[in-house]
This record gives structure tokens, sequence and C-alpha cells, in this order.
């Protein structure tokens, strides 16, 4: 199953990437999770998209598209995978189509931009294995620990208010027309954001047959 998850930033994607990938057994690809890896060990690509990513804007696109080429080549990826944060533009869906690779199913998460506001104020994130929380609606046991590796719980520079709204502007000019890209592929299920977690996994794999 080779799958995408659209929605806003904060609108949940992985942390339903997280459960379902671990449920079908195949990977989650984050290019913002890549971006920060790279960014943490101070290669090129971090250097070149810091600026945008802390001003809440999109790494260019033949950035991103050059680590989605490389990174699904790679042999964990020959039984499918889930897509978490990219496509964000109609160029690069335009790219991961000319790539030859079957898209088989997309799942937007719909979620309204005051929640996202909410959510992304209090989303904590484990500077050791990236695992994501949230002090109200997603605690972990220990505050500032991480409940699986113990690792320290620290706030993206980016979720701080000004850039999360500048980041939802963008995602609504630049990412939100993906959803007419691949309804007109036939592909696109629409399942609500807000609410129980569990319940919201339970919509994605029945819309993805799962
Ligand atoms: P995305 O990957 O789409 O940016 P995340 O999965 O990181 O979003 O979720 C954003 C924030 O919202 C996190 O702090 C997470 O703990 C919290 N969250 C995720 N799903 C829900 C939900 N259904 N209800 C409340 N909070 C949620
Ligand atoms: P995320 O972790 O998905 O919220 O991404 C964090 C940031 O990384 C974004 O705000 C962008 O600056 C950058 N980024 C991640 N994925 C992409 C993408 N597909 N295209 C452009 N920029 C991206």
């Amino acid at each position: 199953m080779n799958m995408i998850l659209l929605g806003a930033p904060g609108a949940g994607k992985g942390t339903q990437a997280a459960i379902i990938c671990d449920k079908l057994k195949i990977p989650t690809i984050s290019t913002g999770n890549i971006i920060r890896a790279a960014l943490k060990s101070g290669t090129e690509l971090g250097r070149k998209a810091k600026s945008y990513m802390d001003a809440g804007q999109l790494v260019p696109d033949e950035v991103v598209i050059g680590i989605i080429r490389e990174r699904l080549q790679e042999k964990d990826c020959e039984n499918g995978f889930i897509l978490d944060g990219f496509p964000r533009t109609i160029p690069q869906a335009e790219a991961l189509d000319a790539m030859g690779i079957t898209i088989d199913t997309v799942v937007d998460i719909e979620v309204s931009d005051e929640e996202i506001i909410r959510r992304l104020s209090g989303r904590r994130v484990c500077e050791a294995c990236g695992a994501t929380y949230h002090v109200e609606f997603q605690p972990p046991k220990v505050e500032g620990q991480c409940d699986a590796c113990a690792g320290a719980l620290v706030q993206r520079k980016d979720d701080h208010t000004a850039t999360v709204r500048e980041r939802l502007n963008v995602y609504h000019e630049q990412t939100e027309p993906l959803k007419g890209y691949y309804a007109k592929q036939g592909k696109l299920h629409e399942v609500p954001g807000e609410g129980d977690i569990a319940e919201i996994t339970r919509l994605t794999l029945a819309a993805i047959g799962a």
C-alpha cells in the first residue's frame, strides 16, 4: 500500500502515521523529519532549508523532490509506504507521478484552523526519537519526558503562534489544491480529524480498506 496523508500542519498526520505504520508494517516517510535530521547534523541540505522552515515557508520543490526520489528507492519501501508531509505542492505531486510510483490512496485529515492553532501551540516532540505529544490532548506519562525513550520533550521553533499562522496560509494556498488533484485521480478520502485519535485511525483504515 503506497499512501499519502494530506492535511494542514498539526492535523494529526504524524500521530496517525505512527499508528498505521505499526499496524501495516510499512515505513512512514516524513520530509519534515528528514529535513530536521539534516539540520541537526549540519549538512548542506539542513543549511539550505533552515531559513524557509523557521519562517513557516516551504522548502523549494527541487530540494524536497530530490529527497523523496532517493528515499523511495530504499529497500524498506518495496512493500509500501506512508508519505507524511509530501507532496505539499502541485509540482511535487506531478514529480511523484513522473517518478513512475503508483499512489494507491490519499487520506486527507480535515481539521479547522482554530483547532490547528490549539494543537500546535501545545505540541511537544521528543528531541531523541521524534515522538509527538500534546501538553493537554496527548500528554506524556511524566511531564517533559518521552514515554518511549525518556528523551526530553521540546517545542518546535516553527510551532510558535506567529509562524503557525504563516504555515496555515501556505497550507491553504499551496497544499490544499492537492485535494482536487487527487480527487480527479479518484484517490481522495476525506476523514474528519477532530475527536478521539483511535476513532480517526479507525475511519482512516476503513477509508483505505485496511
Ligand atoms: P502533523 O503531523 O499533521 O503536523 P501531529 O500528528 O504532530 O500533526 O499532531 C499535532 C498535535 O496535535 C500534536 O501535539 C498531537 O499530539 C495533537 N493531536 C494529534 N491528533 C489529535 C487529536 N485527534 N485530538 C487532539 N490532539 C491531537
Ligand atoms: P512538517 O514537519 O511536515 O510540519 O514540516 C516542517 C517544515 O519542513 C515545513 O514547514 C517546510 O518548511 C519543510 N517541509 C517539509 N516537507 C516539505 C515539502 N514537502 N515541501 C516543502 N517544504 C517542506
